[in-house]
């Protein structure tokens, strides 16, 4: 995945370089200007400062929603309502407040490229699209899930939260990331339903420790008790 990042703190962009690591390829640029001038068919997604030296980020990203649908996620230390409807409303993505994680990071350049359509339509290989976890096997390209061979039968919604939440087995995913990048809300009525599918998950694959409670966080993906 090319990677266009936007940044002028060394420090930050340093983490970024590195913490994004294999299967991502980044071009760093430190002004709104260098961003403008790049050629934006060479990249996948753009991961946009707003503090830049020689322009703020949102007129950057209006500049490029001119011409240009590639993915932008904001990344700013401005958390602000006000910063976040602006740069929304400029056409961004997505919006992640500096401290982040690089897990985080990774989870929402996957779920921009899925939301925006801009990922690659079909796995290149059918092994690509495979993951086998505890004797669960899921199959993003055949969308089947079996555990210990034995086919599961999840709906369309159950099977996208499964395939969320292993992406990273034992990794914490957040109440409000999953709502986020899953349902798309953050209104607290779909926690309820978040709940709803988590437990028809977990009597489909006959163990409530498949998918882990943790108190006050989210949830993980875990395996068979
Ligand atoms: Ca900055």
């Amino acid at each position: 995945m090319r990677v266009l990042l936007v940044e002028d703190d060394p420090s930050v962009a340093g983490g970024v370089i590195d913490g994004l690591g294999v299967g991502f390829t980044v071009t760093h640029v430190q002004s709104g200007a260098a961003a403008l001038n790049q050629n934006l068919d060479e990249i996948d997604v753009l991961l946009l400062d707003l503090g830049l030296p020689d322009m703020d980020g949102t007129d950057v990203c209006r500049e490029i929603r001119k011409t240009s649908q590639k993915p932008i996620i904001v990344v700013s230390a401005r958390g602000d309502e006000i910063d976040r409807v602006l740069s929304l409303e400029m056409g961004a993505d997505d919006y992640l407040v500096k401290p982040f994680g690089m897990r985080e990071l990774v989870a929402r350049i996957r779920a921009v490229m899925r939301r925006t359509g801009s990922g690659p339509a079909e796995p290149e290989t059918a092994s690509d699209a495979l993951r086998e976890i505890h004797g669960l096997t899921v199959d993003t390209r055949t969308q089947r899930v079996e555990l210990n061979g034995d086919e599961i039968h999840l709906t369309p919604k159950e099977f996208e939260l499964v395939v969320y939440l292993s992406d990273d087995p034992g990794a914490v995913y957040r109440r409000q990331d999953i709502l986020h990048d899953v349902w798309q809300t953050t209104w607290y009525g779909t926690s309820k339903t978040l709940d709803a599918h988590i437990a028809a998950i977990r009597k489909k694959l006959g163990a409530a420790s498949w998918i882990e409670s943790v108190r006050g966080v989210g949830f993980r993906f875990g395996g068979p008790a």
